[in-house]
């Protein structure tokens, strides 16, 4: 196989490489797409158990007025007996006295037993709502669950793929030759071929002498960057004045054979 045959087809494993670290990528980062969702349940469960201590607070409270207003009732009926066995108008006045501010006190507490019902009636409404969202919340974490799963098979299928069409295309390159690349691509942030353009190195961007530049459009033999040491290949056609670095990286797959014309 020629150079440059070698060279296009390192520029395709260059292109593969690519993908497969996109994809790579990709399937490592899918789990914190679930964060959110998990956020949420957990807020919402810390905001049902916010209520829930609410409502037993309440509850509390209202039972420590039932047992208040138990001890009123009883002292009331003792002083009501009492009623029965004074001997004097001022005894009278004194237990009568007595029995209405114990009747004043019981109305108090059965005012406060009455209000404190309420305020758990709507309580309990509250921790219903907030358990319907806690439970869509769990739904929602567990259809976004689902929809990772797929994805991540999705993209375990296709890395097995895109490494199937990898070792098909190593097998046919020269082993030197992709071990420098595998070098170059360590080294160099995945870039280990780059188009020459306008007399530069693509990859670099600084200049190639012209000499040079000459030999490497005839590839006989492989050039790299005298700045950057990437293996330089000559472009099918003539570069276009706004190429950027990545329309280089794309355009060295799509050679065909005729392209040898345009040399
Ligand atoms: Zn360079």
């Amino acid at each position: 196989m020629s150079v440059r045959s070698q060279l296009v087809l390192l520029a395709a494993l260059q292109r593969l490489d690519e993908r497969l670290r996109r994809l790579e990528d990709e399937h490592r980062q899918l789990p914190q797409q679930l964060h959110p969702y998990e956020q949420a349940c957990r807020e919402a469960r810390q905001a049902l158990d916010q209520l829930r201590a609410e409502l037993a607070a309440s509850e509390r409270e209202r039972r420590a007025r039932e047992r208040e207003l138990d001890e009123c009732q009883a002292a009331l009926a003792k002083t009501q007996r009492k009623l029965r066995e004074v001997k004097t108008n001022r005894e009278y006045s004194a237990v009568l006295a007595e029995i209405a501010a114990g009747k004043e006190r019981i109305e108090a507490l059965e005012e406060q037993i009455l209000q404190l019902m309420e305020q758990a009636e709507q309580q309990r409404l509250a921790c219903e709502a907030q358990q319907q969202r806690v439970e869509a919340a769990q739904q929602e974490l567990a259809r976004q669950q689902q929809l990772l799963q797929v994805r991540q098979a999705e993209l375990a299928q296709r890395l097995r793929e895109e490494q199937e069409a990898r070792q098909r295309l190593v097998e046919r390159l020269e082993a030197g030759l992709y071990a420098q690349y595998e070098q170059l691509v360590a080294a160099r942030g995945g870039l280990a071929v780059v188009e020459v353009q306008d007399g530069t190195c693509g990859g670099c961007h600084l200049k190639v002498q012209p000499q040079l530049v000459a030999e490497i459009r005839r590839q006989e033999k492989l050039f790299t960057c005298p700045h950057c040491r990437r293996m330089l290949l000559w472009p099918v056609q003539e570069p276009a004045p706004s190429a950027d670095e990545a329309c280089v990286v794309e355009r060295a797959g799509q050679r065909r054979p005729d392209d040898r014309s345009s040399l």
